[in-house]
């Protein structure tokens, strides 16, 4: 199968033709589309070299995100084969090209500028999944709530708490995420992944070094791409399984605003306090900036209510922050992640 084209010159990436971004001493941006060395553009060679790869110029990130929100990559790649993976990869090193791998956006917030380098979202190719003993083994774009169903599927117990976080596979071992006393760092087992020679390497559970919403990954391992993971379960009862399994969504749902876009939980939880419970107490559920607003339903989330931009989160965050911290003495941190230009 040859590379995908799926070229969207509309009018923004035209007229964006003439617009050159300069990241130290390479150039993004244009150089994907118009070769600033007189060759072919980037954009051209990685179509032809591509056999499994969709690969969008400028593609809007708020199409692959859970808050709906975020400006162009100026190029998105769609992998479908460790052997594109590798490619890409390999022009991104000798280029010097900014890189940003996405497993399902749900925890992300993207700048409305977008992102100045390549983006890549790992497809059906790295879905895998099979038991090993009372072990799952699972590639990195698998979605939490395909694992769930295929853990009740073969009876396993032990990840139920999982069930509903919208998120990868990989994106779940990266940010060790967890929910209801749950987190990934109790049933991980182990997990491999590349860093920029390629060998695929692969750590234990305590080589993680995980801890409240955080892994190796985040840490000394920031260039690593996951490629799978294997989570540890162990044999039980498919009825109780999916019993628990629908109490903890229907939890869920009447907790959350599942309804309307977001990110989840925008801050860490700090010691010895409730987030929800501080912003409610503030009188702040409800209140909006621009688009953005303190859900009505959890005011620990921040809802997407329709056309909020990036910088209308981020001044939402903001105003928050300083005001827990007048109330409570409390620095908030984000969880979300900040991404972009
Ligand atoms: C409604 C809602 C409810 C939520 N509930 C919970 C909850 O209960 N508990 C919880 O912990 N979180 C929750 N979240 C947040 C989010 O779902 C989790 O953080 C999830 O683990 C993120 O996974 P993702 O695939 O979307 O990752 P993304 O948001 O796409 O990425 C997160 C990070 O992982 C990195 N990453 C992704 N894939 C790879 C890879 N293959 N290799 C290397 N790095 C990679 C990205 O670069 C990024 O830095 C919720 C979010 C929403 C919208």
């Amino acid at each position: 199968m040859n590379a995908v084209r799926t070229e969207k010159m509309h009018n923004h990436c035209r007229d964006s033709i003439h617009a050159v971004h300069k990241i130290g001493t390479i150039i993004v941006g244009t150089q994907f589309i118009v070769s600033t060395e007189g060759g072919i553009s980037l954009y051209q060679e990685l179509i032809n070299t591509l056999s499994k790869t969709e690969v969008l110029l400028e593609e809007r990130m708020a199409n692959h995100t859970s808050f709906r929100i975020g400006g162009p990559a100026d190029l998105f790649c769609a992998v479908n084969s460790k052997e594109d993976l590798k490619k890409i990869l390999g022009y991104t090193k000798e280029k010097q090209i900014p890189l940003l791998i996405v497993g399902n956006g749900s925890n992300l917030l993207v700048s409305d500028k977008g992102f100045r380098g390549i983006v890549l979202k790992l497809g059906e190719a790295f879905s895998s999944l099979s038991v090993e003993g009372s072990s799952i083994i699972a590639g990195a774009a698998v979605d939490l709530r395909r694992l769930c169903r295929f853990a009740l599927e073969n009876s396993l117990t032990g990840m139920e708490w999982a069930y509903g976080i919208p998120g990868t596979l990989a994106g779940a071992v990266f940010m060790n995420a967890g929910a209801y006393g749950g987190e990934f760092s109790q049933i991980l087992e182990s997990t491999t992944y590349w860093e920029e020679d390629f060998a695929e390497k692969e750590i234990s559970n305590q080589e993680h070094d995980f801890s409240y919403r955080t892994s190796v990954f985040q840490k000394e391992k920031k260039n690593a791409i996951i490629l799978s993971a294997k989570v540890k379960l162990s044999q039980g009862n498919p009825a109780e399984i999916e019993a628990k399994m629908k109490d903890y969504m229907e939890r869920r749902i009447t907790k959350q605003p599942l309804n309307l876009p977001s990110a989840g939980s925008v801050f860490r939880r700090p010691e010895n306090a409730y987030v929800g419970q501080m912003v409610e107490e503030l009188g702040l559920k409800g209140f909006s900036i621009g688009g953005a607003q303190v859900s009505e339903k959890h005011a620990g989330f921040i809802v997407n209510t329709g056309k909020a931009s990036c910088e209308d989160v981020k001044h939402l965050i903001q105003y928050i922050q300083r005001k827990v911290e007048e109330q409570y003495g409390i620095k908030l941190k984000t969880e979300v992640r900040e991404v972009g230009e």
